[in-house]
């Protein structure tokens, strides 16, 4: 806080927008962003760009930069092992007008680094949703897209095989056109498999 004269500033800590997420390899968001394209061309909507892709693990909002060294050792804490997610659904949610890439079944292994991420935060004081709230895994892929546009019957997607080795702190920069993401620190899943396995076929 400083003092000018008789008129008191209080400067506001600088904070970061941040989030954990996957990211998904090159060649797989192209893949997605192929769809999402495909599909505001279809359906009308803003697609989301390939090198924005991402599946969000927790949102964090606006954190002081000079808490992040804390988030990232908390993160830094979390052990997990390589999984692959199989994306087979692509669905809507008609309030956010979200067109997005899923899982048909609930993954395990992703399950796990989500609890394990969250109880992490939760130790070291960090707020990433409310408490018991319910994980929805998603890629979002088109934004605003109008419900009455959509086809009556379930919507398609042919099965994409994303390996996950690693998960990421990415920081974002609101903008006009589709909030800028820079990932700002990478965190490898390099533990056991253990006994949890997703089955897939
Ligand atoms: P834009 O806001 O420009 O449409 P965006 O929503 O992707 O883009 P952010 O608002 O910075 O950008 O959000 C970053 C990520 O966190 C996105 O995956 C978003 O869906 C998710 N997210 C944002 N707000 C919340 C929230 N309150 N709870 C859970 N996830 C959130
Ligand atoms: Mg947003």
């Amino acid at each position: 806080m400083s003092t000018e004269g008789n008129r008191i500033s209080a400067t506001k800590p600088a904070t970061a927008r941040v989030f954990f997420a996957l990211w998904p390899p090159a060649g797989l968001a192209d893949s997605l962003g192929r769809v999402a394209r495909d599909a505001a061309a279809r359906f009308g909507g803003r697609a989301t760009r390939p090198d924005s892709i991402h599946l969000t693990l927790a949102f964090l909002g606006n954190v002081p930069e000079m808490r992040l060294p804390a988030l990232l050792a908390t993160a830094a804490q979390v052990h997990g092992a390589a999984f692959a997610l199989r994306l087979d659904r692509l669905d809507y949610w008609q309030r956010q007008q979200l067109l997005w890439a899923g899982c048909a079944k609930p993954t395990v292994s992703l399950s796990t680094l989500f609890s394990g991420l969250r109880q992490a935060l939760d130790r070291a004081g960090f707020t990433a949703g409310r408490a018991g709230e319910s994980y929805a895994p998603h890629v979002s892929l088109v934004r605003r897209v109008p419900a009455a546009a959509l086809p009556a019957c379930p919507l398609r997607l042919d099965e994409l095989d994303w390996p996950c080795s690693q998960f990421v702190l990415v920081r974002s920069h609101p903008a006009a056109a589709g909030s800028d993401y820079r990932i700002i620190a990478e965190f490898p899943l390099t533990g056991d498999p253990g006994s949890t396995s997703d089955a897939h076929g």
